[in-house]
C-alpha cells in the first residue's frame, strides 16, 4: 500500500493542503470496450517515492514535516 503519512508545515500550521510529487510505478486492467473505450480498473500502485512536500500557502519556503499519527489532528480546516 502507498504511504499515507499527513503532513504538517511547521511554518504556518497548515495541515491540509500540500503539493505533493512523486514518482509511482503502477499496474492496472485496462478494460476496452469493443468500441475502444477504455476503463482502467484494479490499479495497484506497486512502488511510490515522494519526492517532495510543499505547503500549498508557503511554497518552498516552508517547513514541511511528516505528522506522528499520535498527534491530534482534530483541529484540521
Ligand atoms: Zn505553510
Amino acid at each position: 500500500m502507498p504511504s499515507t503519512a499527513r503532513y504538517r508545515c511547521t511554518s504556518c500550521g497548515n495541515l491540509t493542503r500540500f503539493d505533493v510529487t512523486s514518482t509511482r510505478r503502477t499496474r492496472a486492467y485496462h478494460h476496452f470496450t469493443v468500441g475502444g473505450e477504455l476503463s482502467v480498473e484494479d490499479e495497484q500502485v506497486l512502488d511510490e517515492a515522494i519526492e517532495s512536500v510543499e505547503c500549498r500557502w508557503c511554497g518552498a519556503a516552508g517547513h514541511v514535516e511528516p505528522l506522528d499519527e499520535s498527534v491530534d489532528t482534530a483541529t484540521e480546516g
